[in-house]
């Protein structure tokens, strides 16, 4: 087929921070190769991209050797570069992570362990020395982690787009691919444009399996997703820092933690509730189509089951103001009702199994003439740019 017949070499669909640093990455390593990305909404990074808790993470949760491992620490300190770079606004905080329970001791010591074999540089600390860095802070022991930092992502999204030098189109949305081997990639937009690509990426996050499910992929997960809501800390001089409980290792969520972000302003959370759509940021949006998709696979219902304890606690910090203070309250005693102002939540797109296991790493997939991204949830913020990269290396090979 002719060049001609293209409108671009690399469709990408999805103008979060993974597409914007995929295309951006595409445009970096191969000069002059035509790149479109498509957007629904308005403008970039309105999803997960644009509602998180904007942290830098260093790694140290991270299985060594796993994609979030290395690329969360290789994108930790790359992220930081490119802020400085282009004037966006970022710092690097360091954060702590509190043990509050006697049973939370054993997985500290394990973090720090595994930050080490990470080659973080970590710091243990005793209740005194806890005090030094945060004075509101209480815990039996913590950890200080030097790299952990905080920045503007949809800041970065946005110089991704331009820097990319791709073409950007908003308030497009990819409702048909239809692919044919010697043809490459058609795809058609709500708005009725047809764009035609050699080869097409999937970056579409909250949506991602349905996308390739319309290019006759069957991805093997389902989306599954889960709301965090936050709280802003109304006195925030209760907070210098980043502060974090121990994790449940079941879990790829970190727990309800404290950040103070670029602006200044503390958020307290998220939690992790189940969403009744994919873009469900309150109770009240119901999309009764996805809320079926969800419950219709089979690895929904095995999470419910197995994880019914840990979720039943999720859903009473999300209806109960007073049970979340709660919980704030093991590492922050000063923290009062009045304190906490509701903020705007974000949704985590979650690939789950068929059998119910939570997908933990990045997962990139390849079809013909298409390249899927699975699984991004965090820190694939702070990874986004080794992740474009490895999802550029794999296009480029394509076509
Ligand atoms: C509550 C929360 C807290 C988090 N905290 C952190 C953190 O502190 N640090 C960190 O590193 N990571 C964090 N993360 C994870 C991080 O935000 C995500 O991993 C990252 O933003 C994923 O980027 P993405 O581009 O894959 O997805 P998104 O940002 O969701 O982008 C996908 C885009 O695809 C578009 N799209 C979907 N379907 C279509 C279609 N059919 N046609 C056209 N466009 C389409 C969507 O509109 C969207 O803009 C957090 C996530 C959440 C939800």
């Amino acid at each position: 087929m002719r060049t001609g017949a293209y409108d671009c070499d690399v469709l990408v669909i999805g103008g979060g921070i993974v597409g914007l640093s995929t295309a951006h990455a595409i445009t970096r390593s191969r000069p002059g190769t035509r790149v479109i990305v498509l957007e629904k909404e308005p403008g970039p990074a309105r999803h997960q991209t644009g509602r998180n808790s904007g942290v830098i993470h260093s790694g140290v949760y991270y299985r060594p050797g796993s994609l979030k491992a290395r690329y969360a620490v290789r994108g930790a300190a790359e992220m930081v570069k490119f802020c400085a770079e282009y004037g966006i606004a970022h710092a690097v905080t360091g954060k702590l992570i509190v043990a509050t329970e006697r049973e939370e001791l054993p997985r500290l010591h394990a973090l720090v362990q595994r930050g080490r074999e990470n080659g973080i540089p970590v710091r243990e600390l005793g209740p005194s020395q806890i005090t030094e860095y945060e004075p509101e802070v209480r815990g039996l022991a913590a950890i200080h982690v030097g790299t952990t930092g905080v920045c503007d992502f949809a800041g970065v999204a946005a110089q991704l787009a331009r820097a990319s030098g791709a073409e950007v189109r908003y308030g497009a949305q990819v409702v048909r691919v239809d692919r044919r081997p010697e043809r490459g990639v058609a795809v058609l937009t709500a708005g009725g444009d047809v764009v035609r690509a050699r080869v097409m990426v999937n970056c579409a996050g909250l949506h991602c399996d349905e996308v390739a499910r319309l290019t006759g992929d069957e991805p093997g997960v389902r989306i599954v997703p889960f709301r965090g809501e936050y709280y802003e800390l109304a006195r925030p001089e209760l907070v210098r820092g980043l502060v974090y409980p121990v994790p449940d290792p079941a879990f790829p969520f970190l727990g309800v933690h404290l950040t103070r972000g670029v602006d200044g302003g503390v958020h307290i959370g998220p939690n992790a509730v189940p969403a009744l759509a994919r873009e469900g940021y309150g109770w009240g949006v119901v999309r009764p189509r996805e809320l079926a998709g969800t419950m219709a696979w089979p690895g929904s219902w095995a999470i419910a089951r197995r994880h019914w304890r840990y979720g039943a606690g999720e859903l009473r910090r999300s209806v109960s103001k007073g049970a979340f203070l709660e919980a704030v309250r093991r590492l922050l005693p000063a923290v009062e009702a009045a304190d906490l102002v509701r903020a705007p939540a974000g949704v985590r797109a979650q690939a789950v199994l068929r059998d119910g296991t939570l997908v933990d790493d990045f997962l990139i997939r390849e079809g013909a003439r298409t390249v899927h991204v699975l699984n991004a949830p965090s820190p694939a913020a702070t990874a986004s740019l080794p992740i474009g990269r490895e999802v550029a290396r794999r296009v480029l090979g394509l076509l």
